[in-house]
């Protein structure tokens, strides 16, 4: 069991037997995270589903999670990557004679990448590993791209991962007796858990950012060029920049001039998601305002974009608030 209290397998009680994997899909969808059920043993979106769609109809709304398992409880758990769970895993593998985990450690040594030391990490029926990260929530960095080396893939937009309790069907071959079988193996936590993963080192979006560029198919951004990504981006800096930087003044420059307006609202939003509290989210765009561009906005224009910043943000603070008691009530009805 994690250190957190929660333990990943149940007792077979009637409301466990009714749904099955559901019932861990409704702590993962508790626990703030889109899910989507998967062919029973496999990795597939579920027929269920229909042809269009998959990954992108995961949902963290446990009457839609629960309707989803009470009719397939064998269906195993889809975790979306990406911006929609806040979520990049680092995906190990050690099939087909790779080996991930030792690629990925040299890889490491190399560059000079620490990990965290509270890593969460689930094991795959395959052998292979998935060591979950969470992402800034307003990092727009995240493309899915896999394979960085052999072995070793990065899942973020547009990917998902399978995750426990799910099950695969692994084909065992035994050579004396010439026999083979497939038999059920479930992932597992291993170490950590999904209510608190950590958050993503600072090497992984460089990392990423290389690989994208890397990449001709995948359109490269240029710094400055003010389009919405750009712009969240500046504004993400502005609200994370150390209380140091903003003394020294040292990022006059970061807010480009002609972009002043986008790029204070995004921060209002973000500090208002971040702060919940008017109070301390205003005097923080105060001083990004002050502090990190060559010419400030007024004290008035800067109150007028805030309070629609604000206004925006409280309507999704409700929503998020309303997602989170359903899934609470759901999983508290279950005694979990
Ligand atoms: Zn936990």
């Amino acid at each position: 069991m994690a250190s957190c209290g929660h333990s990943w397998s149940w007792p077979v009680t009637p409301e466990v037997r009714a749904l099955g994997l559901g019932v861990a899909a409704l702590r993962y969808a508790s626990l703030g995270y889109a899910v989507l059920p998967l062919e029973p043993g496999g990795k597939k979106p579920h027929g269920m589903l229909g042809d269009t769609g998959g990954v992108h109809l995961a949902s963290r709304d446990p009457r839609v999670v629960r309707a989803w398992w009470s009719a397939h409880p064998a269906a195993n758990i889809g975790v979306p990557t990406g911006l929609v769970n806040q979520l990049v895993v680092v995906d190990l593998d050690t099939k087909g004679g790779y080996d991930g985990p030792g690629n990925f450690e040299r890889l490491r040594a190399e560059r000079g990448w620490a990990l965290p030391a509270d890593l969460a990490i689930a094991r795959t029926p395959g052998d292979g590993w998935h060591s979950w990260f969470r992402l800034p929530p307003q990092a727009s960095w995240c493309p899915e791209k896999p394979a960085i080396t052999a072995g070793v893939d990065i899942k973020g937009d547009g990917g998902y991962i399978a995750v426990p309790p799910s099950g695969r069907m692994v084909h065992l071959a035994d050579s004396e007796s010439s026999r083979s079988e497939e038999i059920p193996v479930a992932y597992e936590w291993v170490t950590g858990c999904p209510c608190s993963p950590p958050a993503a080192p600072g090497w992984l979006p460089g990392w990423m950012a290389e690989k994208r560029a890397a990449s001709p198919d995948v359109p490269v951004r240029q710094r400055g060029t003010g389009d919405d990504d750009d712009l969240t981006d500046i504004a993400w800096r502005c609200v994370h920049a150390r209380d140091d930087d903003l003394k020294t003044q040292k990022d006059k420059q970061l807010i480009p001039h002609g972009k002043r307006n986008e790029v204070l609202y995004r921060a209002g939003c973000i500090l208002m998601l971040k702060h919940r509290n008017e109070g301390a989210a205003w005097s923080r765009l105060v001083a990004i305002n002050d502090t990190m561009t060559a010419g400030p906005l007024g004290k008035r224009e800067l109150n007028v974009l805030f309070r629609s910043a604000a206004g925006w943000s409280w309507g999704r603070i409700a929503e998020l608030n309303q997602v989170w008691t359903a899934s609470l009530e759901a999983t508290r009805s279950l005694g979990l």
